[in-house]
């Protein structure tokens, strides 16, 4: 893979294809003010990964790790995992969601599946486990194991990502709800 990219990138193209083609191939920067659930999202990663640097799931030990910016040697792609508990031989993601729709769909399973490759690689230990805190109304925990299939599920999402930029091609994607609060509405065929 020639470009470095980063693990947003393929997650943006987990959701919508054409988010690469837009910002990445014809330039276009989002305007992070029409895409209310991931500005909130972000507030809330930020929130516990800076300020609350300290608090940890209490019934989870190990070192809790924040704000860890990480590189691929191996397949050229960068990300930060906002927070993890990282114990003797084992890595726990955790992963926070300002949102009631609870769902561990494709965009955040490429999430996972991409960080989990970062820390497997840079710490050497196994990231066998995630924990996603849904937490808006009511707060919600979900675990999800992270197997060899979402690893490679995440990697040839980067794949797809990659290929979107190389050939330049406006990639398909149906019109459906995503598009309501997308910041490429107008100028999306
Ligand atoms: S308007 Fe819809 S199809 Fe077009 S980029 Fe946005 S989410 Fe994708």
């Amino acid at each position: 893979m020639s470009n470095c990219l980063t693990v947003t990138n393929a997650v943006e193209h987990a959701f919508c294809p054409r988010f690469t083609y837009f910002q990445l191939v014809l330039g276009i920067e989002q305007r992070e003010d029409k895409r209310g659930t991931v500005q909130s999202g972000r507030t809330f990663h930020s929130r516990h990964s800076t300020t609350n640097k300290n608090y940890k799931i209490k019934r989870i030990d190990g070192i809790k790790q924040t704000e860890l910016l990480l590189y691929s040697k191996k397949h050229s792609f960068s990300g930060k995992i906002d927070e993890a508990i990282e114990t003797e031989d084992e890595i726990l993601l955790i992963e926070r969601k300002y949102s009631d729709y609870i769902l561990i769909n494709s965009t955040i399973k490429t999430q996972l599946g991409l960080l989990a490759i970062l820390a497997e690689e840079n710490t050497g230990k196994k990231v066998n486990k995630a924990l996603v805190v849904f937490n808006k109304t009511e707060r919600v925990e979900v675990p999800v194991n992270i197997t060899e299939k979402i690893k490679q599920t995440a990697l040839l999402m980067l794949q797809k990502t990659n290929s979107t930029i190389t050939s330049g091609d406006m990639p398909y994607s149906k019109h459906d709800n995503r598009c309501t609060n997308c910041c490429y509405r107008k100028i999306c065929p």
